[in-house]
C-alpha cells in the first residue's frame, strides 16, 4: 500500500463570495497551503499541509477564510480515537518518533480548575487595590533564619546579617527558559525587553546569550545545561542569575536537539558551535551523577560569579520531586525551579510530553511541605512553571507555596502564537519559533515587548484584585497560605497531597 492514510488535520474553507483574490494568504502561509493559479486567476488550496495556525484567516482582508479542525473520518470510538489512529498511520508510514511542541494537550491536564480562592466577607474586610497600596515585590534567593541589627549612635539601626544575593521582581512572574534557536531573534528580544521594562526576568534557555542581548543582562537568567552551549565566564557574569538546567517538564529525562539547518551564523556565535552543526543536549549532565556532584557545580558557579548572583536549579516535576528538591536546597541552590508536565517546549516526543512527569500542582505542594518539614524552606526560593494560563493560576500557585512562577506558553500566546504545536518544523507563521529571516520579520520586538508588558500589567492588576478580595495587601502574606484555597471535585487523597480543605470545610 503506497497511498498515505493520514488525513488532513484541518479544513480550509474559502468563501468565493468574499475572496478578492488578493493572494495575502498565499504569501502568509509558510506551509504552501494556498497557491495562485495564473491560468484561472484563482487562489487554490491544498489543505493537507495546513497546521491550523490561523495566520491566513487572521490576515485575510475580507474574512473569506475559515480554518476548522477536520472532523474525524473514523467510526466513533472512545478508545481508538482519530488521533490515536492517525498517529499509528504516521508511524507506519515513517517509522519515526512522533513529535509535538508546546505543552501536553490531553484532556485532563489542569488541577488549578479544581482549586478555588477565598474572599473576605464581613470580618477581615477586603482591600480596594485602586485606593490602597498593594505589594507584589518579590525577592528570590536564600533568606536568613533570623536577622541581626547593629545599633550605633548615628542614625537608626543597620542590618548586621549578610544577606544572600537576591533577584528583585516587581511582580511574581518571570518568563520561562526559551532559547534563541528554539525561538526567533525577535521573539527573544521581545521577552528580554519586556522583562527589563516591567522589572522582572527572562531566561536565556540552554542556547547561550548572543552579545546583542548582553545589555539585557541585568534582567536575564542564563542557563547552564548539559550541552554547555554558550557558557563562558563572561556569559555567567553578564546575567543577574545562573540556572543549572537538569530537567524540563515537557520532556523529563531526555535531552534536546537543535538540527544543524537551524544553526546559522548568529546562532553558531551564541552557542559557540560551528555553523550548520547539530546542537545536541545530552539527557544527563555528564559530570553530575549525585547531589554531591551538583553541589560542586553550584559552588563552581558561585565562585565564578563571586557569590554575587543567585544560583537556581531547574528540574522537571517527577515522582520523587520533593526529595530531589530537598537535596538541591541542601546542595546550596538559592532557587529551585520546578517544571510540571504541562510545560511547553519547541520539540518533544509526543509520548513523553503527554505521559511522563507529574502536574505542577502536586509537585509544588509536595516540595513546599517537604522543605518546611525539614526546616529549610527559607534556604531557597521555589519557582513553579508548567502551563500557567492566567493570573488566577499564579495566585493559586503562590498560595500553594511558590515564591514566583515562570510563564512560557502564555508569553508566546501574547506574542501571537496560535498553539498550532508545530514549532519543531521551523515554519512558524507568526515569526516566533522560526529562524527563517522572512518569517522572523513578522514579529516586531518593540510591539512584542509592549504586548508582553501589557500581559504582565493586566495579570499583576488581577493578582492585586484577588489579594484585595482576600484582605491581603502583600504577596508575602499569600505565599504558602493554603487556608485561602479550597478544592472541588478532588479525592481525599488529592486534597491531602495538595494540603487544602474541600469547598465547604
Ligand atoms: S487572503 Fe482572503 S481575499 Fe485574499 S486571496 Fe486569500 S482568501 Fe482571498
Ligand atoms: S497553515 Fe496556517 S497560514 Fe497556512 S493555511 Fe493553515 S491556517 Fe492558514
Ligand atoms: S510558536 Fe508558532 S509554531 Fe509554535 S505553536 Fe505557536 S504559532 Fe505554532
Amino acid at each position: 500500500m503506497s497511498k498515505r492514510l493520514v488525513q488532513a488535520e484541518f479544513n480550509v474553507e474559502r468563501d468565493p463570495e468574499r475572496c478578492i483574490q488578493c493572494q495575502v494568504c498565499v504569501r502568509q502561509c509558510s506551509n504552501q497551503v494556498h497557491a495562485y493559479d495564473a491560468e484561472s486567476d484563482q487562489v487554490t488550496c491544498d489543505e493537507a499541509s495546513c497546521v491550523g495556525c490561523q495566520r491566513c484567516a487572521t490576515l485575510c482582508p475580507t474574512n473569506a477564510l475559515t480554518i476548522k479542525k477536520a472532523p474525524p473520518e473514523f467510526a466513533p470510538d472512545n478508545n481508538w480515537t482519530s488521533d490515536v489512529i492517525q498517529n499509528i498511520y504516521r508511524q507506519a508510514e515513517t517509522g519515526g518518533v512522533l513529535l509535538s511542541a508546546m505543552g501536553n494537550d490531553t484532556a485532563k491536564v489542569s488541577w488549578w480548575d479544581n482549586i478555588l480562592l477565598n474572599a473576605s466577607q464581613v470580618t477581615n474586610p477586603s482591600i480596594d487595590p485602586l485606593r490602597e497600596p498593594m505589594e507584589l515585590t518579590t525577592f528570590l534567593g536564600a533568606k536568613p533564619n533570623a536577622v541581626e541589627l547593629n545599633f550605633d549612635d548615628q542614625g537608626g539601626p543597620s542590618l548586621a546579617t549578610k544577606l544572600a544575593p537576591q533577584l528583585v521582581l516587581s511582580t511574581p512572574i518571570m518568563f520561562s527558559a526559551m532559547s534563541y534557536g528554539a525561538i526567533s531573534y525577535n521573539a527573544f528580544e521581545s521577552l528580554a525587553r519586556a522583562a527589563g521594562q516591567y522589572g522582572t526576568f527572562a531566561n536565556s534557555g540552554e542556547g547561550g546569550l548572543h552579545k546583542d542581548f548582553w545589555p539585557h543582562g541585568p534582567n536575564m537568567i542564563v542557563q547552564v545545561a548539559s550541552g554547555r552551549f554558550g557558557v563562558d565566564i563572561d556569559y555567567l557574569k553578564v546575567a543577574a542569575a545562573v540556572e543549572i538546567k537538569i530537567g524540563q517538564g515537557a520532556k523529563p529525562g531526555i535531552g534536546g536537539h537543535l538540527p544543524g539547518e537551524k544553526v546559522d551564523e548568529r546562532i553558531s556565535q551564541t552557542r559557540m558551535i560551528p555553523v550548520g552543526s547539530d546542537a545536541i543536549s545530552p539527557a544527563p549532565h555528564h559530570d553530575i551523577y549525585s547531589i554531591e556532584d551538583l553541589r560542586q557545580l553550584i559552588y563552581s558557579l558561585k565562585e565564578a560569579t563571586r557569590y554575587q548572583k543567585p544560583i537556581s536549579v531547574k528540574i522537571a516535576a517527577v515522582h520523587n520531586v520533593a526529595a530531589i528538591a530537598s537535596g538541591i536546597v541542601r546542595a546550596g541552590a538559592d532557587i529551585v525551579a520546578i517544571d510540571g508536565y504541562k510545560g511547553g517546549t519547541g520539540a518533544a516526543p509526543t509520548m513523553i510530553r503527554n505521559n511522563v512527569g507529574i502536574p505542577i500542582e502536586f509537585a509544588l505542594a509536595a516540595v513546599d511541605d517537604r522543605l518546611r518539614q525539614e526546616g529549610i524552606r527559607n534556604q531557597a526560593s521555589v519557582v513553579a512553571c508548567g502551563g500557567f494560563r492566567s493570573s488566577a493560576d499564579v495566585v493559586k500557585a503562590i498560595a500553594l507555596g511558590a515564591d514566583a512562577v515562570y510563564i512560557g506558553t502564555a508569553a508566546l500566546v501574547a506574542l501571537g502564537c496560535h498553539l498550532c504545536q508545530k514549532c519543531y518544523t521551523g515554519k512558524c507563521n507568526w515569526g516566533i519559533a522560526t529562524q527563517d529571516p522572512y518569517l522572523t520579520r513578522r514579529l516586531n520586538p518593540e510591539i512584542g515587548a509592549r504586548r508582553l508588558v501589557n500581559l504582565l500589567r493586566g495579570w499583576s492588576h488581577e493578582i492585586k484584585e484577588m489579594m484585595g478580595g482576600m484582605g491581603i495587601n502583600a504577596i508575602e502574606s499569600l505565599r504558602g497560605n493554603r487556608e485561602h484555597l479550597r478544592g472541588v471535585g478532588l479525592s481525599d487523597r488529592e486534597l491531602s497531597i495538595l494540603g487544602i480543605k474541600a469547598a465547604g470545610e
